[in-house]
């Protein structure tokens, strides 16, 4: 693996979870155009320069989406953003799909995301409730060994 040739601006760290992609207006309050910040950081200069930050101060992007910012902000408002038909644009693309699955259920209601299990269910197992059950305990036993 090849080193990441980036570093935070704020703090100098090279491994880091990036600050969400902010609208330019909200980012030109935190930091110029060119600078890249941790999340710790975004947050820091956000307390200093009492700057407001909402699910509105997103921009509609997939990084935003795969990297569970949109769901982080979501948790904090009781209605879709204004902009949420633009976020819908992403929601399908494969690359954040593969990152945050399932996605937000404002994007993609939670019926269809049932409906999608239950064909995964079918395909795999063709409905057999044995066989799923099967399947589910011996992945459980690789993947979450108990504490001996
Ligand atoms: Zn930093």
């Amino acid at each position: 693996m090849s080193a990441k040739p980036y570093r935070c601006d704020g703090c100098g760290r090279r491994e880091f979870k990036p600050a969400p992609m902010l609208r330019d207006d909200v980012w030109l309050k935190l930091a110029d155009e060119h600078e890249l910040l941790c999340d710790k950081c975004m947050w820091r200069r956000q307390r200093e320069r009492r700057v407001s930050i909402t699910i509105h101060s997103l921009a509609p992007c997939p990084v935003n989406l795969a990297s569970g910012w949109f769901d982080e902000f979501a948790r904090l408002v009781n209605s879709p953003p204004r902009d949420i038909d633009e976020w819908r644009a992403f929601a399908l693309d494969p690359w954040v799909l593969a990152r945050n699955f399932p996605p937000h259920s404002w994007l993609v209601s939670p019926a269809a995301i049932e409906a999608f299990k239950n064909e995964i269910f079918m395909q795999r197992f063709g409905g057999s409730v044995h066989e799923a059950s099967e399947f589910l305990l011996a992945f459980l036993k690789k993947h979450h060994k108990p504490k001996l």
